[in-house]
């Protein structure tokens, strides 16, 4: 996670969660309390106003009963009095007389009564108008009659019909009714309930307000137990919020870390550990980048490469190796105009690009005392460098390819031991060459391609062949004759060599063995191992099982090795050679004197021959430091007692000197090219003497 998406994650918690909820909440709590509060008061109204008003309709029901029952009481009273029974007819004077008195009793009087006789008309009623009217509302006075009569106790109708009220709610009322039999009389008492909404609703105002008042308090109440819970859940927010930033400045640290941490990884991923260069990857975007701008300019990639710096780091350890590549990163540094770029594309290889109408690459040949001496704590150490160069126009082409052709020619440099090469297309070739005798080298030695030819050795006492050299051959029918330097670092690396080597050793026991039987002017065999071999695993039985299997004497057999194979591991090798040398096989150094420290070796290792690699033969007769030190080294080998074979003689001169030096034996084309078998058998019998 990045910052930025911490810092706003930890600020929407922080908003979202703890403001805005909490804050959302008791808005809603205030709001349902508010609503409750109005839902509530209407609800209460509604129902005590229902409840008022039924019980004063019941209170004012039981006054009109009240009145109807006193009347019919006080009717009875006067019939009693008048002494007249039950069932009696009332005289008419008497009927008249009390209706009068009780229609005098009744006008104006809300609280009346009115009676209605057999003829339906009114005797009594509060309006003395209606009565005796025969234009009133005759339906409903017979209604009231017939309702009597039928014996309903209650009716409902409207007092407009008799009163002039103005409006229906003023004339609604509610009336009870009894048929008198003795008087034969309908008697009733009404009430106008026009009053009953006020009544209802100041009634029901009061109690409401008691009520309501009651329930604002427990509202209040409310409100401010959700202030406090508020307050609560803010001093937590708080609390919280404190927390969270204590967190987030925690992951924010860690965080931090991480970015210097991914940082540094890709600094890493870019540039050289050592010299903080840009590595090869970063070069190959340069390249990229280049390519990307405007087209035509013409450009050349330059890879420097240190020769033998393995075995730098090997000897004086990776501290001394590292110091030479930092200096010789500042002596590019200095080297460099603006334009240039600098970069470290392997372990011991820098590339330089530069633009070739600005400036061409660096003149590493004239540069030897910067590239090519280091002093390491007053010691002196010498290195070469080698130099390929690849030119190139900003066309669409990838940086990758750009490199990948410089590390060919670089490859091709180191095959042909050549210091300074320009890329060529051919070498792309070489390449597939490679990949082909990759592919091919399984099949070839399933099919028994791999022969051996032989190089006499001769000594310089006496121009006689005393030994020859073992050099495998390999003809394949589609890459024609391939050459052992071609394919045995192939072999190497596909884990091939062993078996081919075995079969070198086996041939070529076989072949001297029916050449020369042993005995004692028999001919000692030279046989090459490669590096790894003789660490291999079986390395020792299976030799000793080979050459017990051919018949040929062991101490006729010399195993030639080079630096490579002990460079690693001295006291491993060592006991390897012991372990051989106890069946009487003999050891030499080849290509002595192109290692690093050839001459420290010789203390180191219980070898019984030195071979003088071929370029000091070469630059023998012209070159008085060579001269010298092929002199050096056959005294060092001489007080060692050890035999020193000279290679790669091809001229008489170079025998000649040679032979002054008093080195042992010569190998070289002066005397003899490799050859087969047959041919060897040849020269042999022609015992070819040194000219
Ligand atoms: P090396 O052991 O130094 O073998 C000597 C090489 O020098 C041979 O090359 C030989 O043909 C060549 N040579 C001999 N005399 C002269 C001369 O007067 N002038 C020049 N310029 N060259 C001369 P070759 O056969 O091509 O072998 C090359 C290398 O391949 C050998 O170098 C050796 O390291 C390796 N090699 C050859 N055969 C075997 C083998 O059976 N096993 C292993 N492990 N390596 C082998
Ligand atoms: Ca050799
Ligand atoms: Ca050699």
């Amino acid at each position: 996670m990045k910052r930025k998406e911490l810092a706003k994650m930890t600020d929407k918690v922080l908003q979202r969660y703890l403001l805005w909820l909490p804050s959302i909440l008791m808005v809603c709590a205030i709001g349902t309390s508010f609503i409750n509060q109005q839902l509530f008061s209407n609800n209460l109204i509604a129902s005590v106003i229902t409840s008022v008003e039924e019980q004063y309709i019941a209170m004012r029901k039981a006054e009109v009963v009240e009145r109807v029952d006193t009347t019919i009481k006080m009717l009875d009273v006067i019939r009693q009095s008048n002494g007249l029974a039950d069932g009696d007819i009332i005289p008419t004077g008497l009927f008249n007389k009390t209706m009068n008195s009780f229609q005098l009793l009744n006008e104006n009087n809300d609280g009346y009564i009115f009676v209605i006789n057999k003829n339906k008309n009114f005797v009594v009623h509060r309006n003395s108008d209606n009565l005796f009217r025969d234009d009133i509302d005759d339906k409903v006075v017979h209604y009231i009659y017939q309702s009597a009569i039928n014996g309903a106790s209650w009716v409902e109708y409207s007092d407009k019909a008799f009163n002039n009220r103005k409006s229906d709610a003023e004339a609604q009322k509610i009336t009870h009714i009894r048929y008198v039999e003795d008087w034969d009389v309908v008697l009733g008492s009404g009430e106008l309930l026009h009053d009953i909404k006020n009544y209802s609703e100041s009634e029901a105002k009061l109690v409401t307000d008691l009520v309501l008042d009651e329930k604002s308090n427990q509202n209040l109440f409310h409100i401010l137990v959700f202030i406090i819970f508020a307050g609560i859940i803010y001093y937590l927010k708080n609390i919280t919020s404190q927390k969270l930033y204590e967190y987030k400045s925690a992951i924010e640290e860690k965080l931090i870390q991480i970015e210097e941490k991914d940082n540094e990884i890709a600094f890493r991923s870019l540039y050289n550990d050592v010299t903080g260069l840009p590595n090869r990857k970063a070069t190959s975007d340069y390249i990229d980048n280049l390519c990307l701008q405007e087209k035509g300019e013409e450009y050349q990639l330059q890879l420097i490469d240190i020769v033998d710096f393995q075995k730098v780091n090997n000897q004086y350890g990776f501290a001394v190796g590292d110091r030479i590549l930092r200096q010789v990163t500042s002596a590019l540094e200095e080297l460099k105009d603006e334009t240039m770029f600098i970069g470290h594309v392997a372990a011991d290889q820098f590339a330089v690009i530069c633009q070739k109408s600005v400036s061409l690459c660096i003149d590493v040949a004239k540069e030897t005392e910067t590239f090519e001496k280091f002093d390491i704590c007053g010691e002196m150490i010498s290195l070469r460098v080698r130099n390929a160069v690849v030119n190139f126009k900003n066309r669409n082409i990838l940086g990758s390819i750009i490199v990948r052709n410089g590390e060919l020619a670089m490859k091709y440099a180191k095959a042909n031991n050549l210091f300074h090469v320009n890329y060529s297309s051919f070498m792309s070739k070489s390449s597939e060459r490679h990949f082909k005798i990759s592919n091919l080298l399984d099949f070839a030695i399933e099919n028994k391609e791999f022969y051996v030819h032989y190089q006499p050795q001769v000594s310089t006492l006496n121009g006689k062949i005393i030994g020859v050299e073992a050099l495998v051959r390999w003809d394949n029918v589609e890459l024609g004759r391939v050459a052992p330097l071609d394919f045995i670092p192939i072999a190497e690396k596909k884990g091939t060599i062993g078996k081919i080597s075995d079969l070198v050793l086996t041939q070529a026991c076989n072949d001297i063995q029916s050449v020369s039987p042993n005995g004692e002017e028999a001919l000692t065999l030279s046989v090459n191992i490669s590096p790894n071999q003789l660490m291999s695993k079986r390395f020792v039985e299976n030799t000793i099982e080979i050459i017990e299997s051919t018949g040929i004497d062991p101490s006729r057999i010399v195993f030639e090795i080079t630096e490579g194979t002990f460079l690693n591991d001295i006291p491993g090798t060592v006991a390897v050679i012991e372990q051989l040398k106890a069946v009487g096989i003999k050891f030499s150094i080849d290509d002595f004197g192109t290692g690093y420290s050839s001459l420290s070796y010789l203390s180191k290792l219980p070898v019984d021959e030195v071979k003088i690699d071929k370029s000091f033969i070469n630059d023998l007769v012209e070159d008085e430091d060579a001269y010298n030190l092929v002199k050096s080294i056959l005294a060092v080998a001489n007080i060692k007692q050890l035999t020193i074979v000279a290679e790669g003689v091809e001229t008489k001169e170079q025998s000649q000197i040679l032979g002054d030096l008093a080195c042992h034996l010569l190998q070289g084309y002066y005397f003899s090219r490799p050859v087969d078998v047959e041919n060897l058998t040849k020269k042999i019998k022609d015992n070819l003497k040194v000219e």
